[in-house]
């Protein structure tokens, strides 16, 4: 699935399925902006705060980079007039990564600059292993001057990222922490589920005990259980830290911890281009492609 993932061929026939389609929009709140700040509403209504990101990744062409930017600049612009409780993730290679850093920073500073005038938070997704220093580069030339105003992922399927979760602890720097949802070869992350988890579950506790509001972000019951255990056991405030999910899985678990008390924030897509995002989900669980198949079955 993660092949495919970025397959043109296969990415055509399942976008333009109708099938499919409904299914992605289970995982996307709608193709348009509109759309999308309705559900926030709702989302915020329910007691659960938001991280809107527009859809899209790897951009091959300077216009559509800045294109790129000048739309999460509207976003921010239409989430702070609708008085929505949403900050934004974003992806360094919808901003001109894959073309040049300069020109990627270059997106990336107005949209900064934006989100420190209206007081709210831009999140750096992080994606394939090929980006990761890079990314944290860039993120830490940025992180010095927009301090909390932007923050970034670590997967912890990755090697490095022990260090990299020490690194942020000590420069103060706000980690949403992940699985992570990529296909990586053994040269550098974890092939084995297991210990992936394991190596999760020690650097939530690092962010929870010294990390600058860390985000928990995984669907993982035990290590959701885990957390809740921790910060009883540490007296960790609740304020200190949130829960983060994706649109469209494990609601049930949301709305728990939300009635639990704790900060829950839903990472919450929306756009055209939805394909590469939308195989991922499939990905990380068998079942995802059972009811696809079922479906397609069906028709
Ligand atoms: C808020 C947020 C932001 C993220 N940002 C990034 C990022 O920037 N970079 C990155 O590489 N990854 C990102 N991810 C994805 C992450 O890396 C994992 O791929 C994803 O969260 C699945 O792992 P898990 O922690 O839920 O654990 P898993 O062990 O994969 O899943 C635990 C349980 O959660 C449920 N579940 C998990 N995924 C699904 C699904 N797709 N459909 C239905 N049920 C599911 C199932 O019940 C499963 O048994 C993000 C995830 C979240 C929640």
């Amino acid at each position: 699935m993660l092949g495919l993932a970025g397959n043109e061929k296969v990415s055509h026939l399942v976008r333009e399925n109708s099938i499919s389609k409904g299914l992605a929009l289970r995982f996307v709140a709608g193709e348009t902006f509109e759309e999308a700040l309705d559900i926030v509403r709702r989302q915020n209504e329910a007691g659960l705060a938001v991280t809107l990101d527009a859809l899209g990744e790897n951009v091959s062409g300077e216009a559509e980079a800045a294109a790129a930017s000048q739309q999460y600049l509207t976003m921010l612009d239409g989430i702070a007039s609708a008085k929505l409780n949403s900050t934004l993730s974003l992806k360094l290679t919808m901003l001109g990564l894959d073309i040049s850093d300069d020109l990627c920073r270059a997106n990336l500073r107005p949209v900064l600059e934006h989100a420190r005038d209206l007081d709210t938070f831009v999140r750096i997704d992080m994606e394939g292993a090929v980006y990761t220093r890079r990314t944290l580069d860039l993120f830490y030339g940025f992180h010095e001057e927009f301090g909390d105003h932007v923050g970034i992922v670590l997967q912890s399927y990755l090697y490095r990222t022990g260090l990299d979760v020490e690194k942020a602890i000590d420069r103060k720097a706000r980690v949403r922490l992940v699985k992570g949802a990529y296909a990586e070869p053994p040269a550098v992350a974890y092939p084995r589920k297991e210990t992936v988890d394991a190596a999760y579950r020690s650097e939530m506790e690092q962010l929870l005990e010294a990390g600058n509001y860390p985000a928990i972000a995984t669907h993982d019951e035990a290590l959701i259980e885990a957390a809740r255990d921790y910060v009883a056991r540490q007296h960790i405030p609740y304020d200190r830290f949130e829960f983060q999910m994706l649109y469209g899985i494990r609601r049930d678990l949301q709305e728990q911890l939300v009635k639990a008390g704790y900060n829950v924030r839903v990472y919450t897509p929306f756009g055209r281009q939805w394909y590469p995002y939308f195989m991922r989900r499939m990905a990380e669980r068998p079942a995802n492609l059972f009811f696809v198949l079922k479906n397609l079955a069906r028709s």
